[in-house]
């Protein structure tokens, strides 16, 4: 029969790799949680509808990248691609925006249908917050903040901020004017692909991957030139703000969003170390996203995190992050007798000890298999319980990594012994 494997680009994360991503996500939430932001859980599978008015139809991910599909009832169903449409509908629904302001984290997995390569997947894994309701530079400073501490905190160095301003939709609009008569006189200079965003999208020239395309970008009008004031003034107190809680950024102009509701702020953090797919962190201010979805107008931040490329920096730095997934204990149990009061002894352990892991001998096997799944466990000592203990109340302690002498504990002071030993 024809093996059933995982769907291309989408893959299982076994155990050996979960504790990484433990590690990663644990981290993250705490840090989020001390700057007061709360977690919100979306559905995966949105009205086709949302993501098309929110994300817009010429982009990358409209166009070409979502999975899309009927259900039952012929309604168009998408699979996320992204979490910040579902978090600001989820958010409207429920009124949570309402002469308020919120801070709100989300993760889970997003679907893209890309071309899969390293770093790049069809399922993969997005760690988001978003904060709603506040327009002054500085929430700007306090989420790229958080950014900041939260490489500190996993231990990452190495990355690089960029940052960059898009004005507002009107700053923008000049701009973008202006931008599409230098790409028309560089006509010649451009690929398939920019000469198609030219109309449609042309911020998004600037984003252009390759290489060909460096040099006409390179020459191309900057929109820092069209910011008013305001704008200005915006991205100064930010930059300020980083200089003196000691971030350094690099600003740079070709940064952009192709999506019509980002405005002034973007940034992005980025690596060397992961080749062609190193941004692990992409954010940006959407003042205009929660109108366009239907609600009053409500000034907006966020970013997200790539949690496969976070994982793959972390491993790149070969950083300790495994936390101990191996059990203190592990009870081999010899006759029939054993095995019956083998989990009841166990879980009176369990109980007293709530720190203990302890694997049991399930299955049966002689004492020699018992022995070896004892040592694959990776448990430090192995308990004992046969025939001769059931008969004297004890059981034996053997230690399996290390040369010490084995010992005979009473069944009711093996909890101590136990204690004494996950202590160590
Ligand atoms: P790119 O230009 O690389 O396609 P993007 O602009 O589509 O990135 P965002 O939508 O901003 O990416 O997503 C935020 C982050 O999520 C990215 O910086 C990246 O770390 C991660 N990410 C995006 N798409 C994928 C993917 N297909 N596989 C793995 N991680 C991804
Ligand atoms: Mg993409």
């Amino acid at each position: 029969m024809k093996k059933i494997q995982a769907i291309r680009g989408m893959h299982d994360i076994l155990p050996e790799e979960t504790a990484r991503w433990r590690y990663l996500e644990a981290t993250v939430r705490r840090v989020f949680q001390r700057y007061g932001y709360r977690e919100i859980r979306t559905p995966i599978l949105e009205m086709t509808e949302l993501f098309k008015r929110s994300i817009g139809e010429v982009t990358d991910i409209v166009e070409k990248e979502m999975y899309t599909f009927e259900d039952r009832n012929g309604d168009s169903l998408t699979l996320r691609p992204e979490g910040t449409a579902g978090c600001v509908r989820a958010c409207l629904e429920h009124g949570l925006l309402h002469n308020q302001v919120q801070r709100l984290w989300y993760q889970g997995p997003m679907f893209r249908h890309e071309r899969p390569q390293k770093g790049r997947y069809r399922q993969f894994h997005q760690i988001g917050l978003e904060a709603f309701g506040m327009a002054g530079p500085d929430i700007d400073l306090e989420v790229i903040l958080i950014t900041a501490r939260l490489w500190h905190e996993l231990g990452i160095q190495g990355l690089e901020l960029q940052l960059n301003t898009l004005g507002t939709p009107e700053e923008r609009h000049r701009y973008r004017a202006a931008l599409v008569d230098y790409l028309r006189r560089n006509e010649s200079a451009l690929d398939e692909d920019s000469r198609r965003r030219m109309e449609s999208n042309p911020l998004r020239v600037l984003d252009s991957k390759n290489p060909a395309m460096a040099e006409v970008i390179a020459g191309a009008p900057s929109l820092m030139e069209y910011l008013e004031e305001e704008s200005r003034q915006h991205f100064e107190w930010i930059t300020r703000g980083l200089v003196e809680a000691g971030v350094e950024y690099v600003v740079n102009p070709r940064l952009v969003r192709g999506l019509d509701y980002y405005s002034r702020t973007v940034f992005e953090w980025v690596t060397d170390r992961l080749g062609a797919q190193g941004t692990v962190c992409a954010g940006g201010r959407y003042d205009g996203l929660v109108e366009q979805l239907g609600g009053r107008p409500t000034p907006a931040i966020g970013f997200a995190l790539g949690i496969e490329r976070l994982v793959a920096l972390l491993e790149a730095m070969e950083k300790e992050t495994v936390e101990d997934d191996r059990p203190h204990a592990y009870l081999v149990l010899v006759g029939e007798a054993a095995s019956e009061k083998g989990l009841v002894l166990a879980e009176r352990l369990r109980h007293r000890l709530p720190d203990l892991k302890l694997q049991v001998n399930c299955g049966g096997g002689s004492f020699k298999s018992q022995f070896r799944r004892a040592d694959r466990s990776g448990a430090r000592v192995a308990l004992i319980l046969g025939e001769a203990e059931l008969a004297n109340g004890t059981v034996g302690l053997k230690w399996l990594r290390e040369d010490r002498e084995q010992e005979q504990v009473d069944q009711e002071s093996l909890a101590n012994r136990l204690q004494q030993i996950t202590g160590e």
